[in-house]
């Protein structure tokens, strides 16, 4: 079974990571744009960086036979730098038009300020006029008021619910986001916020439909492998293939395939020798070629 994790921060991760992903059966990825850690200082480094997500990492992914899409977005931390903001929401138009960028995202709420409202108004509105789908992350604190919030903006301002993923649900979200008509994300993490086991009873509570499972992996305590691994014990579990398959490959690709821009037609075959202006993720090894 091919799999897809829908929310994964590769930049932040090695190749062995990515050499584990796909002999653990993971074809597909999203990896959203973020912030790094710590603030920016300029709206070059997110040029930058969004640049990165459409070469270098999407050939590193390539060249372990990992189909790479990416979303494009200014995260709700560093929305609240009124310089930068301003700068970074004249790039993403621009970028918004690349081959491979799959969504606006990953926006929304972090401390609920006023300043993050309006340029996640101005995002959602930016999705909008360039027929894309949203990615949606939610407050780590106070989440449920902060998922609400999210759920009330879109309804105001009339987003199609279909063409909004929002991220990061637990026990207490999730019911609200699917009456909103909303796709809902998980991320699964060692130890905190969402684990396999509690996700597996997500799954059995509440089914399928419109439920999406990720990793969020980045550059903190995470594990690029949880798909691959909440699919195992969701098997363990006794849930049926069909339905693993639902939720780890066809509703990932049903919802960013609403882009247009999700091409997943042809097998990727890996072609180690390959460049990437004329660098290689090689350090002398023998080249794999399928
Ligand atoms: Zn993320």
């Amino acid at each position: 079974m091919r799999l897809f994790d829908p929310h994964i921060h590769m930049t932040s991760r090695t190749t062995d990571d990515y050499q584990a992903m796909s002999k653990a059966g993971i074809a597909a990825i999203v990896e959203p744009a973020f912030w790094l850690g710590q603030p920016r200082t300029h709206v070059g480094s997110f040029e930058d960086y969004f640049l990165s997500l459409l070469g270098w990492e999407r050939f590193r992914a390539s060249q372990f036979g990992i189909r790479h899409f990416c979303t494009m977005g200014l995260n709700p931390k560093e929305a609240n730098d009124s310089k930068i903001a301003a700068g970074v929401m004249e790039l993403l138009p621009l970028y918004l038009e690349k081959d491979g960028v799959v969504a606006v995202g990953e926006i929304g709420y972090d401390d609920m300020t006023p300043t993050e409202e309006k340029i996640l108004t101005a995002q959602i509105e930016l999705a909008r006029e360039h027929a894309l789908p949203v990615l949606i992350h939610t407050p780590h604190r106070d989440k449920k008021r902060g998922t609400q919030r999210t759920l009330d903006l879109l309804r105001d301002l009339a987003f199609p619910p279909a063409l909004a993923l929002v991220d990061h649900n637990n026990e207490e979200t999730i019911q609200s986001v699917l009456d909103s008509g909303c796709w809902a994300g998980h991320s699964i993490y060692p130890e905190t916020k969402m684990d396999e086991r509690r996700m597996v009873e997500i799954v059995k509570r509440y089914g399928t439909e419109r439920v999406l499972i990720n990793s969020a992996a980045d550059w903190g305590v995470s594990d690029p492998l949880k798909v691959p691994k909440t699919a195992a014990l969701m098997r363990e579990e006794g849930i049926d293939e069909a339905s693993i398959e639902t939720l780890c490959w066809h509703n990932p690709v049903a919802f960013f395939a609403q882009s247009g821009r999700l091409d997943l037609d042809e097998e990727s075959k890996v072609d180690q020798r390959a460049l990437f202006e004329g660098n290689s993720v090689l350090r002398g090894q023998t080249p794999r070629v399928d």
